[in-house]
């Protein structure tokens, strides 16, 4: 059989790895920790850095086929392994999406609209140049940030020192802060004959930055739906993509979408995938990198997609009998640290509405 050799052995790996198994892949996964969610179900844990060589080859040597599961792996060892080894997804997708700036440029030169932005290399430089912004705003570190870290907004002028330490390991870009309506993602694939299919748009809700659920199909009108999906496009064929790109973008009052940042990866938003389509994001991903053909993406039924954070997954266990209709997906982590992803519940439903007011009468997500 055929190996597939993913770098990164988080959740995303490991929801990879249980797809392409059932496929019929063996797995060997790269990751510096013991243990990784991934590292749990794969055949072969390779355990070293992303960027040891030696580490690379051993994976180039037993993997018909590598992909990876996030984007802040080494660039310049992503590239030496698209030479020894087949990396279908190429390395300069990394290259792009790993920061911000290169990231906002592409989506510009694909044709698509972002907030107004300037880039600054220095704290000195920001308070210079903020009134071409104005405020408010937030500034966010070019590399490195997620679910929110990294990121200062702005209020007005006193509010810049608050700004000063994001400064200290890279340039940032500092960004008008958009009044939207509300946030939607649109996960797009790809395989290496140009077949391209957007999984049904999600509704994305997030609590202090990071995603807490997903509302499947997005409350947003037809119009929106669309220059979504054609905005989705328009950056798959820029970055002639090839696996998986999520979109994450901010709906405004008038039905117009500005786009926020790119994943080049399945994402959060799309786990609902697992249940609630005839192919999820992993499997489709899978059969991208794979070559093989896509399926077109059905949605079965309307879901919503919680996250479980390190302080949910102890309330959760101990409601999971009250729950029987709810989908559990644990991740396999040890330590429920606060705001860590342990895992997610997928709720297939008739009313959007009442699985709202079920997820929050159940109490597990009120911390
Ligand atoms: P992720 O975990 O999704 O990778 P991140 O740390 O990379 O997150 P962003 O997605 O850029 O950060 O921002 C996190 C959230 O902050 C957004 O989902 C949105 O709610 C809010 N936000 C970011 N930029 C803006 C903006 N320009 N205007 C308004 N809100 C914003
Ligand atoms: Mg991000
Ligand atoms: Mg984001």
């Amino acid at each position: 059989g055929q190996t597939i050799g993913i770098i990164g052995g988080g959740q995303l790996g490991r929801m990879m790895a249980l797809s392409a198994r059932e496929a019929g892949f063996k797995i060997a996964v790269l990751d510096p920790t013991m243990d990784s969610p991934c590292g749990q179900v794969a055949d072969i844990q390779i355990v070293a850095p992303y960027d040891d060589e030696a580490a690379l080859e051993e994976l180039a040597e037993i993997s018909d086929v590598i992909t990876f599961e996030f984007e802040n792996i080494d660039y310049e060892g992503l590239k030496r392994l698209t030479e020894i080894a087949y990396v279908p997804q190429g390395a300069e997708i990394i290259r792009i999406t790993q920061n911000r700036v290169t990231e906002k440029e592409a989506i510009v030169n694909a044709g698509c609209p972002v907030a107004p932005y300037i880039v600054c290399e220095s704290y000195e430089e920001l308070v210079e140049k903020i009134d071409q912004i104005g405020f408010p705003s937030i500034v966010k570190t070019a590399r490195f940030g997620y679910d929110g870290k990294g990121q200062q907004k702005l209020l007005s002028k006193e509010d810049l020192p608050l700004a000063k330490n994001l400064f200290d390991h890279s340039q940032c870009i500092v960004e008008g802060f958009i009044p939207f309506e509300k946030e939607i993602s649109v996960i797009i694939q790809r395989n290496g004959n140009g077949e391209t299919y957007c999984l049904p748009v999600g509704e994305n809700v997030h609590i202090n930055h990071i995603l807490h659920e997903t509302i499947v199909p997005a409350r947003i009108s037809t119009e929106t739906k669309q220059l979504a999906e054609e905005a989705a496009r328009k950056i798959a064929e820029h970055l002639q993509l090839i696996g998986t790109l999520a979109v994450e973008m901010f709906v405004l009052n008038d039905g117009q979408i500005i786009i926020n940042e790119l994943a080049p990866r399945p994402h959060n938003s799309g786990h609902y995938s697992i249940e609630a389509c005839n192919i999820s994001q992993f499997a489709q991903h899978i059969r991208a990198v794979a070559g093989w053909p896509l399926r077109e993406p059905k949605l079965h039924s309307p879901v919503v997609m919680v996250n479980v954070l390190g302080q949910h997954v102890a309330p959760l266990s101990n409601s999971i009998t009250k729950y029987p209709h709810w989908s559990i997906h644990l991740y396999g982590k040890k330590e429920a640290k606060v705001n860590r992803k342990m895992g997610h519940v997928t709720i297939l439903t008739d009313s959007i509405e009442e699985t709202l007011i079920e997820i929050e009468a159940s109490g597990i997500w009120s911390e």
